[in-house]
């Protein structure tokens, strides 16, 4: 078995979680599976959205931190967060996006694909890659959200670019830890593929990026997905055989994780599988609720009182 199967997760740090909410759930139509604060600072949001259960692949996570500065994306940073959609939707979605105001530029991916390159309401760069019917995305469960027709749902990451104080160390963790294979690429970016999804689920490492500053509009970190906890503690392992700065085992309570920042700037994660977000709440009223771990449920008056009251477009 490949040490990692792909993208777990993306998060990203936003300005205002009530705008964050319009734009990904309102506007690119994905559900938002999980309300809760953030572990480390349970006076925050954290938000995650995805498909029907936000499962791993499709979940993009956001902190959004009152009064956290303007971010730049640049140099040391994940950058452009890929979204896969059927091909034949990109005219809908191009449209849909510029009635909401989004300014969409039409774009080629590395690979010659059609791709809708936008960014969100905080400036983080984002995309719309058109993928060919049969095997679009891998979402096996989308969520249909109300003015979005089927056929244009959001099916999980298609992959995402990142950027690299240095290409050739970020290229070996890539290739040599996480199991990813480097493909042909022109010569903007390496583009590396998938363990598990292959050319339709890639990463590429893109040159001559400026130096970028962390924010909102800014990725925080970027997960990849393992099965289960036998399969986290050996990359634990792994990553600490490397001897980059990494966090141990965290339980993150949806799923188990092993942080590590790599030697090109990038926070990486690796993230189990299960148990996922039906964990403490049922699948049809996902997101409905703040959750709260059981060391914040005692302070839910205080959190409550202190985050802004949310509403779901
Ligand atoms: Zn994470």
């Amino acid at each position: 078995m490949s040490p990692v199967t792909g993208l777990h997760h993306i998060t990203a740090v936003a300005a205002n979680p009530q705008l964050n909410l319009d734009f990904y759930a309102g506007v690119l139509g994905l559900r938002l599976v999980k309300k809760t604060v953030n572990q480390d600072d349970p006076f925050t949001y954290h938000l995650y959205y995805g498909d029907a259960l936000g499962r791993p692949g499709t979940a993009m996570t956001f902190f959004p931190f009152p009064g956290v500065p303007a971010g730049q994306p640049g140099r040391g940073q994940p950058l452009e967060t890929h979204f896969a959609v059927p091909v034949g939707s990109l005219d809908g979605w191009r449209a849909r996006l510029a009635s909401a105001g989004v300014d969409v530029q039409q774009a080629s991916a590395a690979t010659g694909a059609p791709l809708l390159r936008f960014r969100d309401p905080d400036g983080l760069p984002l995309a719309l890659m058109g993928q060919s019917e049969a095997g679009v995305g891998r979402s096996a469960d989308t969520w249909q959200a109300p003015g979005i027709e089927p056929g244009m749902v959001i099916r999980g990451f298609a992959g995402m670019t990142l950027s690299s104080y240095r290409p050739d160390a970020t290229t070996r963790v890539l290739t040599e830890l996480l199991g990813y294979t480097e493909a042909q690429a022109d010569g903007g970016c390496r583009r590396f593929n998938s363990p598990d999804g292959g050319a339709d689920d890639y990463l590429e490492l893109l040159r001559d990026v400026a130096p970028g500053q962390p924010g909102y509009g800014t990725v925080h970190h970027v997960a990849f997905r393992v099965p289960d906890r036998p399969a986290l503690l050996a990359m634990l392992e792994r990553v600490q055989a490397w001897r980059m700065p990494c966090s141990g085992e965290v339980d993150r309570f949806y799923f188990r994780s092993v942080y590590f920042r790599e030697p090109g700037g990038m926070l990486f994660e690796i993230a189990t599988d299960d148990p996922g977000f039906t964990v403490d709440e049922p699948a049809q009223s996902l997101g409905e609720a703040l959750m709260l771990i059981d060391a914040h449920e005692g302070m839910r008056e205080t959190i409550e009182a202190q985050l802004p009251r949310l509403t779901h477009p």
